[in-house]
């Protein structure tokens, strides 16, 4: 019988789109489900993570897990996975879950595989698709039967579907380990807004804006539609926005229901980070441009007449 673990990301007690989409996931398959959160807010989340399926919440509500340590985050992920008993562990291929899990993967031998877009779990048996070779093509991936399965998924990959759990909440205590490394401070970035890889809408600009000035017409259409603004590393590289920005083979994954590419060429580590998206506008002035052969959508115009006449007509259909 299956049993499976979701590691469960939030920001002090707001759950993370893709954790719901995990527990849908598991719920669905017949399996029992067990949820498991750590640092500030985790004790809150039980009722909201109960609706998803998830029959027991576990949380690590210690404060040395209010950051993230990765010596820590292992020894307690790890421990979980045994004592839980899970055969089966589902986290989002973010950031945070792939620094993390590999290692708790390597501590418990257990096989994982990273960036999954589609997941189908039958029994035991684990099944995902993910993208290879920047995207080019795709690989169909198992597991050896009797190994621990760990899937990293893509977040906007899956479907997410209420279900009866139990509101059953368990604090859980891992076992101490001597840390060789202590994590003083965490300084963020200045944005407030969703980060890229959670955003729903995603508008990016690249070097077809001649000016890091000129970037305000991507901010601007992003705030019309309450997007995330991100880039190509074009202009990443030129300094006109962070790489925290940066979409693409060297930058982040993203997977949003609708992107929109200006001024964007669509080289291929660029597409890499963002072919996965379910709607590509590209607006660009050249039409052999190469993003216009992953676009749902194109516009072959100038960004600078093209994205002032979408603003405003976006302003006028989302304010009725
Ligand atoms: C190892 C490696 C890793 C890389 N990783 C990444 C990565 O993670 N992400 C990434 O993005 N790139 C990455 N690159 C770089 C990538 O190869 C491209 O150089 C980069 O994506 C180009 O950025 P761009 O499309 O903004 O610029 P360009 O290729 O210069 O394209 C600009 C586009 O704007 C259009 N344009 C010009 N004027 C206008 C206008 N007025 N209106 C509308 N359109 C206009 C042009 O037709 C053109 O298509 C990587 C490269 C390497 C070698």
């Amino acid at each position: 019988m299956a049993k499976i673990l979701v590691f469960v990301e939030h920001s002090n007690g707001k759950i993370k789109r893709s954790a719901f989409e995990l527990l849908t996931a598991a719920k669905k398959s017949g399996a029992t489900v067990t949820s498991v959160a750590v640092g500030a807010g985790s004790d809150t989340l039980s009722a909201e993570l109960s609706k998803y399926g998830s029959s027991e919440c576990l949380f690590v509500k210690s404060a040395d897990f209010n950051l993230y340590n990765p010596e820590l985050f292992t020894g307690a992920l790890a421990d979980v996975i045994k004592k839980t008993g899970a055969n089966i562990v589902l986290a989002s291929a973010s950031g945070l879950g792939k620094d993390l899990f590999p290692r708790v993967a390597a501590r418990l031998g257990a096989g994982i595989i990273s960036d999954a877009t589609e997941l189908s779990i039958n029994g035991e048996d684990v099944v995902v698709k993910k993208p290879v070779y920047s995207g080019k093509a795709f690989a169909k991936m198992g597991f050896e039967p009797s190994a621990i399965k760990i899937v990293l998924m893509r977040a906007n990959q899956l479907p997410i579907a209420e279900a009866a759990g139990s509101t059953q909440s368990t604090e859980f205590s891992p076992s101490q380990v001597g840390l060789k490394t202590l994590i003083k401070e965490v300084v963020k970035g200045t944005s407030e807004k969703l980060d890229l890889t959670e955003a729903n809408i995603i508008v990016s600009g690249g070097r077809g804006l001649k000016d890091a000035a000129n970037f305000k017409l991507v901010t601007d259409l992003a705030d019309v539609l309450g997007a995330t603004a991100g880039a190509s590393r074009a202009i990443v590289d030129a300094g006109w926005v962070s790489h925290g920005m940066q979409v693409g083979q060297t930058g982040k994954t993203v997977a949003p229901s609708l992107y929109i590419a200006i001024g964007i060429s669509g080289a291929i580590q660029h597409l890499a980070g963002m072919s996965g998206s379910k709607v590509i506008v590209a607006i660009n002035n050249d039409p052999n441009a190469p993003i216009f052969q992953k676009a749902t959508y194109g516009i072959v115009g100038d960004a600078f007449e093209v994205v002032p006449k979408l603003i405003e007509e976006f302003k006028k259909v989302l304010h009725h």
